[in-house]
């Protein structure tokens, strides 16, 4: 439309982590915060969301005690899409209208990933909460953040962390020296090795010319705040 102000276009990472809050399975506390938080900025915000599934399944674990990492890695997929209906759930409860899509077809819980149903979904301010990863083996739900922020054409990659608020020049849990960068580049994200996110990710931003935003869960409203574009945690620049 002529004269239409394009809105801010985000992709939120929130990681199984989040939803366990640390622990097996959902925490509907947690959860019911989140979306109210997201409910709050999605009258000037388009939110994507990439949901992962470690509170459930991490296949390279479950291939260390000796299953098939392909097979474990599905399981970890199917953990995400369970993630996804609880925040679908709670979003909706906040009054948002969301729609779940799976890159694993299952259609009785959620569409199938589509990507230009999913850019319309977000055009009428509907929530589009992506799961089952990648649908692949191997892959991680970090990058694929990164690949369905560059599909939906996202301004920004959001990437939510719990127990840290950002980038520290060594791991801060090991090292009390370490300090948080406000910024940095990829360039210097890779040749450090920040382990805070992984380096496939990184590099399809970097190539791809996305900037994100690595923040803390801890901290009242940090999410709401990160959707819209507030200045917290750590900017990665190409
Ligand atoms: N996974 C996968 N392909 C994908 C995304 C995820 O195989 O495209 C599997 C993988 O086993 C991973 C698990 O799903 O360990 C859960 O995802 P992830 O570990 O990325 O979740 P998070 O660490 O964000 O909770």
């Amino acid at each position: 439309v002529a004269g239409a102000t394009k809105r801010r276009r985000v992709l939120l990472k929130l990681s199984g982590e989040v939803f366990g809050a640390g622990k097996l399975g959902v925490d509907p506390d947690t959860i019911r915060d989140i979306a109210k938080q997201i409910a709050s900025t999605v009258d000037t915000v388009e939110v994507a969301i990439v949901v992962g599934g470690g509170n459930f399944f991490r296949g390279a674990e479950l291939s260390a005690s000796g299953m098939d990492r392909s097979r474990a890695d599905y399981m970890g997929m199917l953990g995400t899409v369970m993630n996804c209906l609880a925040l679908q759930d709670f979003l909706e409860q906040a009054g948002v209208d969301t729609r779940v899509q799976s890159a694993i077809t299952m259609g009785q819980v959620a569409e199938a990933y589509i990507p230009r149903r999913a850019i319309r979904h977000l055009e009428k301010s509907r929530v589009v909460i992506f799961g089952a990863g990648a649908g692949l083996p191997y892959f991680s739900t970090d990058t694929v953040a990164a690949q369905r922020a560059l599909e939906v054409h996202a301004d920004v990659v959001l990437m939510a962390k719990n127990g840290v608020d950002g980038v520290y020049t060594a791991d801060p849990k090991k090292d009390p020296t370490a300090v948080k960068l406000d910024k940095l580049s990829y360039d210097e994200a890779m040749a450090r090795d920040i382990r805070v996110m992984d380096q496939t990710a990184f590099s399809l931003c970097k190539d791809n010319n996305v900037t994100m935003l690595v923040f803390g869960m801890e901290g009242e409203g940090n999410v709401a705040r990160a959707i819209l574009g507030e200045e917290l945690g750590t900017l990665v620049t190409p």
